[in-house]
Formats: structure tokens, sequence, C-alpha cells
């Protein structure tokens, strides 16, 4: 019998789809929890090389992250391609609350995506989506999942490669090989992390390099950590790991410019050192990262020795399957009118992938809303 093993630790999302894709498809595993476990921790950093969760084991294959496509072909089930009234492509609260509307409006309706949740599970602490004072975005998420799951939507994870148009209908192919038609495409597929440039960011991701710091953070317990980005995530993670890192170098191109319900909160802490109108020059390290060399607005340059260093540098759209497609602006962001509809008439859109100009999980879950039901307009018009 195949002996699978999950590393994870508590609140990291990606571990929680991991468990829940294993679960899904009936596959027992054991789960140890790596930051509560420190013998544990460095068992899987020696077996994967690296310091990022989740790591899966399946007998003496080590699969880094939570790899949804090594995944599907290890233990997922093929199932024939099937034609459905709407397609959604993500899963994050644009497309989940668009597969509600869907399926309340009793369209079939498929979402395929790489993780349940989307961006919002990187966030500490929502306090401004409407009914809690605050929450964090792997609860929030999680109550839109549940609510998604109450509802007749099937949701598969994969990684959609391509969108075709075919005659009437809508084809889209996946990392896994599948093919999906449809008659009616909602594209929510957000954003990714932007890189920061800097040579060798490859060789360190994972190895002292994080772009989730909910997920990694608490392998940085009582290490020095250096965190990128003057924006609100990039000083919500300072704000964070001030209290499990010994100390944080938060590193800002310009000015910090998060909102001054997070800046106000950085002056009073004091394992927090902010460096302003400063770049991320070179990486350092064998193995895994030990330092990097920082760079001022003057030209000075200066060597900081740290453990782990996340980056929350800003976003790019993920629209490189609609590229030629559809109508981009000019920072590949799909143009949608107020309706959520694209330049294709049965291709919808909603969310950060879009053009519209405020990124925010509220939005997100509305713009889904009216991007499904002009879909079922256009479906009751045919
Ligand atoms: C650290 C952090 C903190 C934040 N804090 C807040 C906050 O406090 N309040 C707030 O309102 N907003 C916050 N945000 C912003 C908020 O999370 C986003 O605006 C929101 O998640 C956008 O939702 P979305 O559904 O449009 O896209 P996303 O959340 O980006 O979801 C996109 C989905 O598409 C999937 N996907 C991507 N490419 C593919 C592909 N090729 N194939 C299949 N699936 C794909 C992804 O896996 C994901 O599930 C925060 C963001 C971050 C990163």
């Amino acid at each position: 019998m195949t002996r699978v093993t999950v590393y994870s630790t508590q609140n990291c999302p990606y571990c929680r789809m991991a468990k829940a894709f294993l679960d899904k498809y009936g596959v027992p595993y054991e789960s140890i929890d790596v930051g509560a476990d420190p013998v544990q921790a460095q068992k899987m950093i020696e077996i994967s090389g690296q310091r990022g969760v989740p790591v899966i084991t399946v007998d003496d294959e080590v699969i880094v992250g939570f790899d949804a496509e090594r995944l599907t072909e290890l233990f997922g089930k093929e199932e024939a391609p099937d034609r459905y009234d709407v397609l959604i492509v993500g899963a994050g609260p644009a497309g989940l609350t668009a597969g509600v509307y869907c399926a309340r409006k009793m369209l079939s309706t498929l979402i395929i995506s790489e993780n349940i949740g989307g961006q919002a599970l990187e966030s500490w602490a929502i306090e401004n989506y409407m009914g809690y004072r605050m929450i964090t975005g792997e609860d929030l998420m999680k109550k839109f999942e549940e609510q998604v799951k109450t509802l007749d939507i099937r949701l598969e994870l994969d990684r959609v490669t391509s969108v075709t148009r075919e005659q009437q209908d809508f084809a889209i192919k996946t990392a896994a090989g599948k093919t999906h038609r449809a008659r009616a495409l909602i594209l929510t597929q957000g954003n990714h992390h932007r890189n920061l440039g800097v040579p060798g960011e490859e060789k360190f991701l994972g190895r002292g390099l994080s772009v989730c710091a909910t997920c990694d953070g608490p392998l940085y317990k009582g290490k020095k950590v250096a965190v990128v980005g003057g924006g609100n995530a990039g000083v919500q993670t300072a704000i964070e790991m001030s209290r499990i890192a010994l100390s944080v170098s938060l590193i800002a191109r310009g000015a910090v410019r998060a909102d001054s319900v997070y800046s106000e909160k950085l002056g009073g802490i004091q394992n927090i050192t902010v460096h302003t109108d400063t770049q991320v020059t070179a990486f350092h390290g064998d193995t895994f990262l030990s330092g990097i060399t920082i760079c001022d607005a003057n030209g000075a340059e200066q060597q900081i020795a740290i453990d782990g260093l996340f980056v929350d540098t800003g976003w790019v759209p993920n629209t490189e399957m609609v590229e030629g497609l559809l109508d981009l602006n000019e920072r590949k962001e799909i143009i949608v009118d107020i309706n959520g509809r694209t330049s294709i008439p049965g291709i919808f859109a909603a969310g950060d992938v879009t053009n519209a100009k405020s990124k925010q999980i509220i939005i997100a879950a509305g713009e889904g809303a009216k991007a499904a039901l002009e879909a079922f307009g256009y479906l009751a018009g045919q």
C-alpha cells in the first residue's frame, strides 16, 4: 500500500488543500505539524532540500508544495470531458461567489482552480469584509468553500493552460491533460506575485525565500527575517512576523504606502527596522538563503544576515491563457464592462484579473455575482 505523509503547519492553506485533495480521493496519509515539532521540521528540510510547507512524501517520492498536477497524476481519477453551461476558472472570492450564483440559477457549473480560496488565504487578518469585525483569510475562505459545497457545483483542482472558442462553445485545456467544454466562461483567475528580478530567486524559493508568510512564517520562529514590500500586504506581513521572528527588516522600494491602520502600528514595534527607498540587489547563501544585499537611493550597499525573506511586492494578472483572445489593458488585465462582459460574448470575468481598479475581497465577490447573473442572462437569451 502507498505510504503518504503530509508535512504541514497549522495555518497553511496550501497544506489544508493538499489534505482536502487526499481526503477527496480517499487516500490515507499521516499528517505531521512541523510548526510544533522541530525534529520533524528538520527531517522535512533534509528530505525536501528546502524550508517551505507543505511537503508530501508518497513512498520514496518527495513532492514540494501543493502540486495539484502531480497529485492528480498519482491519485486523480480520469473522467470523460463534459459540456457544462458555465465553466469558472479560479476559486478565489470571485470564482466561488460566481459558482454559488450559477448553481442557484440551476446552471450546470464546473469550477477549475489551482487552489480553493485564492490570495485571500494569505491574509493574516481581514477587517474589511462585512459581517466580520476580524477574520483570518483562511477562515473566511473556508466559509466560502463550505457554502459552495452545499450546492450542486463541481470543483476540480487543476491548472487551466489554454482557452479557445469552438463555434458557439468554449474549450479549456488543463495541466492534467483534460479538456472541458462549456456554453459560457467566467474568468476569475486573479493575480500572482511579481518577482524581485534578483539573480538566484528561483534557487532560493522555498529555501529561505517565501511568497506565503501565513504558510511558512512558523518555520522562522526566533530567526532573523526580512520582508520586501511597503504596501498593505508587506507591512501586514512584517507586523505578524515580528511576533514570531527575532527581528524583521522591512524593505520598501519607496516610502511605506500602507493604510494608516497598518503603518501607525509599525513605529511601536521594537524588533522591526524599516528601510525605505531601498532595494534588494543580491541573495547570499549556499543551499539556503543566509543573507541579502540591500542598496539605498544613494547607492549605499549593506549586507544583512537573515534566515528568511518574505516577498510582498505586487501582482501580475494571470492572463497568459487569454492573450490574443480577449482585449487586455496595458497592465494585461482583462477589460470588462460594468457587468463583467469581456470583448467576446459568452466570456465574462470578475475580480483581480480584470481592469477593476480596487482589488479587494468584497469587490471580487460582488463582481463574481454580477458576472454569474450576466452569464445566466446570456445563456437564457441563446
Ligand atoms: C497578503 C494579502 C492580504 C490581503 N488582505 C486583504 C484584506 O485584508 N482585505 C481585502 O479585501 N483584500 C485583501 N487582499 C486582496 C484579496 O485577497 C484579493 O483582492 C482577492 O482575493 C481577489 O479575489 P479573486 O477571486 O479575484 O482572485 P484570487 O483570490 O487571486 O483567486 C484566483 C484563483 O484562481 C486560481 N488560478 C490562477 N491561475 C489559474 C489557472 N491557470 N488555472 C486554474 N486556476 C487558476 C488561483 O489558484 C485562485 O484560486 C489581500 C491579498 C493578499 C495577498
